[in-house]
């Protein structure tokens, strides 16, 4: 299996290493052809108005697009789940968006003092024990559409996971610990659209 990593700007690194770790090769994707021959992709966290600009410049946009519609699995993490979403609550207005999921997402959701924290998520896809999420700077979801499933809330009932057929949306940064059952939920959702 081929996993490629959207490597633009922001933290494509961290996600390589747990997809090596877990035993799949995992490829850098700057180019449109870089999509070719891939089981699946992320977009990484990082921010997402340069995530989108570069994309643009590079004509990266349409292949993107062609990629998630291609049914392969597609996950946004944090900047990278902004730039999958329909709409965005506080973006910049010249932002480039795939609008792929049926999600409003609000930017920088969390405010200036708590930019940045740690929670420990109820997730049941990924089984009984806790995920250790990290927040840096991240958004939430505001809304969902028909076909969006729940995957994750905050205890005051914000949205941070979601998943739209092929498609997984996360506000937090998996990456960056050691746990890596979001990614075996990744793979696992080859085939799903
Ligand atoms: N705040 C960033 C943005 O708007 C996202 C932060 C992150 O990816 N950790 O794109």
């Amino acid at each position: 299996m081929k996993i490629g990593v959207l490597a633009l700007q922001g933290a494509f690194v961290e996600h390589e290493k747990i997809l090596e770790r877990i035993g799949v090769e995992a490829v850098e994707v700057r180019l449109p052809e870089h999509l070719d021959g891939l089981d699946g992709l992320i977009i990484p966290g990082g921010e997402s108005t340069t995530i989108g600009k570069v994309a643009r410049q590079w004509r990266l946009l349409e292949p993107l697009l062609a990629f998630a519609r291609s049914g392969r699995p597609l996950w946004g993490t944090c900047a990278g789940m902004i730039f999958i979403a329909q709409d965005v609550v506080d973006g910049k207005p010249d932002q480039p968006l795939l609008a792929l999921m049926d999600v409003t997402v609000r930017r920088n959701a969390f405010g200036r003092q708590v930019d940045s924290f740690e929670a420990d998520l109820d997730v049941p896809v990924l089984g009984k024990e806790p995920f250790h999420a990290v927040f840096i700077r991240a958004p939430f979801i505001e809304r969902i559409g028909k076909g969006v499933e729940v995957l994750a809330k905050l205890e005051d009932g914000a949205i941070v996971a979601v998943r739209q057929d092929n498609l997984l949306a996360t506000a937090f940064h998996p990456e960056l610990t050691e746990d890596d059952r979001f990614h075996r939920y990744f793979l696992s959702l080859s085939g799903t659209s």
